[in-house]
């Protein structure tokens, strides 16, 4: 049976109008139009091929469970600005991949339980202590940002590279936390980026979170007070803090340079004249584009566990693209840069041990 949501999800994904789409597949608009809308007439053979081939999916991913695209007003966006209804619809679209491979997992795995505080009411501030004290964490910096929410039931996935206008974004579906990552930003971005999503996450659950500048300052805030507690920022520099000796700082907490900075700034800790000053040269040193002594990316644990098992029983990721009717392009887009490889038969190197996070459910 032919499923016009998938549709119109798969054309979504590809940034496509109908127009263009007819272009390609030589199908008519009215004719798009009328299989988007469905139920009836059942497409042909040869009309199923041409949408399949035009738009890269199987042509089984047309059939199968309906499959209804995420609501905007489901996640937030940073520069919903310079994005266009297009690109944050394709992200969306990514976003909805990514759902039903995390379906494919769970029904396989048992993941951690979700435990993500909600603190609405909580200032920024007040909130990244809370979620710290009730995850036991203490004050120090954190180690694996990926690793950390995943332990706490956040399931995170890699935004498609072509989404390169999204910085991330979070959502809740049947009560799970997910959190998507342009993984093509450096490694410090994606670590605040990962950071100010739990903020959302934490202080912004309600389903329509649709856009407003203070959720987003709210989220920013959280994420750099998360990262960066105030009460071990204290005393470590002068007032006066040279670029150089902030270097160091921001590499212990494993932010960007100019992280580092702002947070000095929000917590009190040097005077709105020295933050500019510093900010000043940090552009002039390049440093708002490129990040001296950048960091590696942090990788996802549980798809790293979870893929590393499949491969063992023989199961690769072309196996896993074909359960789901997706390309394995589109696979890998949903896991690009949180797993080693993205190549079958790939060398695999070992995950580091670690407390034994997922749990196969059932015999395979
Ligand atoms: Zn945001």
């Amino acid at each position: 049976m032919f499923e016009p949501t998938r549709l119109v999800l798969a054309r979504a994904r590809r940034g496509l109008t109908k127009r263009q789409l007819s272009e390609r597949s030589g199908l008519s608009i009215r004719t798009l139009t009328a299989l988007e809308q469905g139920p009836d007439p059942a497409p042909t053979d040869r009309t199923v091929e041409a949408l399949s081939s035009s738009l890269g999916f199987p042509r089984e991913f047309f059939s199968g469970e309906e499959m209804e695209a995420l609501p905007a007003e489901a996640a937030t966006f940073r520069a919903l600005t310079r994005l266009s209804a297009r690109e944050r619809d394709a992200a969306l679209a990514a976003g909805r991949l990514a759902l039903a491979l995390s379906e494919w997992i769970e029904s396989r795995f048992e993941l951690p339980q979700v435990d993500i505080p909600q603190l609405a009411s909580e200032a920024p501030e007040a909130a990244a202590e809370a979620v710290r004290a009730r995850w036991g964490m203490g004050l120090g910096p954190i180690p694996n940002l990926v690793h950390l929410l995943e332990a706490h039931g956040v399931r995170v996935f890699s935004l498609a590279t072509d989404c390169s206008e999204v910085d991330a974004f979070s959502l809740w579906r049947d009560g799970k936390p997910f959190v998507f990552l342009n993984t093509n930003k450096s490694g410090e971005r994606s670590r605040m980026d990962a950071a100010h999503e739990l903020g959302h996450l934490v202080l912004h659950p309600e389903y329509d979170r649709s856009v407003s500048r203070q959720l987003e300052r709210d989220a920013a805030l959280f994420a750099s007070a998360f990262l960066m507690p105030q009460a071990s920022l204290i005393g470590r520099h002068g007032m006066y803090p040279t670029l150089d000796e902030l270097v160091h700082g921001k590499r212990e907490w494993s932010v960007s340079l100019a992280a580092y900075v702002q947070r000095l700034y929000t917590a009190g800790l040097i005077t709105e004249w020295h933050h500019r000053s510093l900010f000043i040269e940090l552009s002039k040193r390049g440093y708002r584009s490129g990040e001296p002594d950048g960091i590696e990316r942090e990788r996802s644990q549980i798809l790293e566990q979870v893929f590393g098992y499949l491969r063992r029983e023989g199961v690769t990721r072309s196996d896993v693209a074909r359960a789901l009717a997706l390309s394995k392009q589109d696979l890998d887009a949903l896991v690009f840069g949180l797993v080693f490889s993205s190549v079958d038969g790939a060398a695999e190197r070992p995950g580091r041990a670690q407390r034994g996070h997922i749990r196969v459910v059932g015999a395979q």
